[in-house]
């Protein structure tokens, strides 16, 4: 027992400062907002666009435009750039409130904006949340997991993961939304209360990710529920998707600063 209490003090506080102070240094191979310089691109060769897996990329007359939706981050694009037109940031906040938002071409990215101010008074101290993986992967999943860590210590935030969608004020949900899983999900959406959000994460949810297309499933939760964040990734990054859920609430301020509860 001594050596535990031992091991507990040496081991200290894990939690991250964020929001309140500085977000946690992410490793080098995180590929976060793409780098986009049209400058370096003048004769637009198309190897980008012809190297990309998900049509993510493409090339009009004076724009590279990556629609972030779509985006694996990859950098197979990258990599078959022979100009150097681009490349990737380590900036983690990519989540908007509506899918045209999510087509990046270079400028400034339209991030997620809060919850309507009555929205927000219902669930901006307390939002309970079910996670639907309709196809996914894992990889969505695990870094959602990874949110409840004491790293991240989600609870904090008022945030929790519940087993009962009648416990729930919305759904976080991963996956490309297979045919076998758009029944339970439906399902699963009406036995929430309204009103309720929605959250998509990761290319699967979003746009179908490498999945789209196929007939087994539905290219993402667009066009079957109303989705009110969107959290792009593949998998997102556990910063990505707190980043969004905080802009979500109001939980950071207009400069991404911290603000206190609501
Ligand atoms: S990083 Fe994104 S845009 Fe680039 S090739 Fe991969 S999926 Fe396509």
């Amino acid at each position: 027992m001594f050596q535990a209490i031992r091991e507990r003090l040496n081991q200290g506080h894990r939690t991250m400062a964020f929001p309140d102070g500085p977000a946690p240094a992410l490793p080098d191979r995180f590929r976060g907002l793409p780098i986009l310089d049209q400058s370096k691109c003048p004769g637009g060769c198309s190897e980008c666009v012809s190297a990309c897996p998900t049509d993510a990329i493409s090339q009009t007359a004076d724009a590279l435009q990556v629609d972030l939706g779509r985006c694996l981050f990859c950098t197979d694009c990258m990599e078959a750039c022979p100009e150097g037109a681009v490349g990737f940031s380590n900036s983690y906040p990519l989540a908007t409130s509506r899918r045209e938002d999510l087509i990046f071409s270079g400028r400034e990215l339209e991030l997620a904006k809060a919850l309507n101010a009555k929205t927000l008074k219902l669930f901006g101290r307390s939002l309970k949340l079910r996670q639907v993986s309709a196809g996914g992967c894992n990889g969505c999943e695990s870094d959602v997991n990874v949110l409840n860590t004491v790293v991240f210590d989600l609870g904090r935030f008022g945030i929790k993961f519940v087993a009962s969608p009648r416990h729930a004020d919305g759904l976080l949900i991963t996956g490309p939304i297979t045919k076998n899983m758009r029944l339970a999900l439906e399902k699963t959406y009406a036995a929430v209360a309204t009103p309720k959000i929605v959250i998509a994460v990761g290319a699967c949810a979003i746009s179908g990710g490498p999945f789209a297309g196929l007939p087994d499933q539905s290219g993402g939760v667009e066009g079957i529920l109303p989705i009110d964040l969107y959290v792009p990734g593949c998998p997102p990054h556990p910063m990505t998707i707190l980043d969004g859920l905080l802009r979500l609430l109001d939980r950071l301020g207009s400069h991404g600063a911290a603000s206190s509860p609501k």
